[in-house]
């Protein structure tokens, strides 16, 4: 049973499909999609699976449950790639040249083309001063500094997350340490997913309240067309509903 995001834990529909025990998921019916030259709505299903097939997941649709199987069929298309000769990861969409590298640490699979944060981002000297960002302020909402699977994001990233959060004034409680996971690894399955659940809503909290006491924190939304604008869109409306919350 995934994880509903706390905004639509009334919400009529119900996800039908078998996603991993630790994705987090949101849904809507009439989601605004930014076009090329045009926008149009369409019911949406969004998935951040959290288990190194895809790092997000959006399925399109007349119907919310026609989203969902879209955005499934992704899932188990990721998944395939990932259990049978494992993701090739990218900075940039093709090996081409004159395609633009990412530099926040998104990646695409060259083999399946999934995307997810795998890489740490291109980080440039004095990096540390520079404000928190709203990529910054998503990962942290989705209790990214806690990390289950550990293999596929670097210690060091999350580390210097937690820390810049602090640093910046959201108030996140402090994840277990790596060596504490291996005590986890005897908790049972039932009772360390409700600690994880508690973390992730802490820091939804925490993230809300630094939106609430810093009016000045404008989200933007990154120009240009495909995934990268896609994925800024969304973060900026995950963070305005945090801020209204
Ligand atoms: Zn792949």
């Amino acid at each position: 049973m995934a994880i509903i995001r706390s905004h639509l834990t009334g919400h009529p529909y119900k996800p039908r499909r078998e996603w991993p025990d630790q994705a987090h998921v949101q849904w809507g019916g009439h989601g605004l999609v930014f076009g090329e030259g045009k926008s149009y709505n369409t019911a949406f299903f969004e998935a951040f699976p959290r288990d190194g097939t895809a790092g997000f997941i959006r399925g399109e649709g007349a119907t919310i449950a026609d989203a969902e199987d879209n955005a499934f069929a992704q899932w188990e298309k990721f998944f395939e790639c990932k259990s049978h000769g494992g993701h090739q990861w990218g900075r940039s969409r093709r090996r081409a040249v004159g395609d633009k590298p990412y530099t926040n640490g998104g990646c695409f699979c060259r083999r399946c083309g999934a995307f997810e944060t795998v890489m740490q981002p291109i980080v440039e000297l004095g990096g540390w001063k520079k404000p928190i960002s709203d990529m910054e302020l998503d990962a942290i909402s989705l209790g990214s500094t806690w990390n289950m699977n550990s293999q596929k994001v670097p210690e060091k990233f999350q580390k210097r997350l937690f820390l810049r959060a602090r640093v910046f004034g959201v108030n996140i409680p402090k994840p277990p340490s790596f060596d504490e996971y291996e005590e986890f690894a005897g908790t049972r399955k039932r009772e360390m997913r409700a600690l994880y659940r508690e973390y992730v809503s802490s820091c939804e909290r925490a993230v809300a309240q630094y939106l609430k006491d810093k009016p000045e924190q404008e989200s933007a939304v990154i120009e240009g067309v495909g995934t990268e604008r896609l994925f800024s869109c969304l973060v900026a409306s995950r963070l305005k509903k945090l801020k209204e919350s």
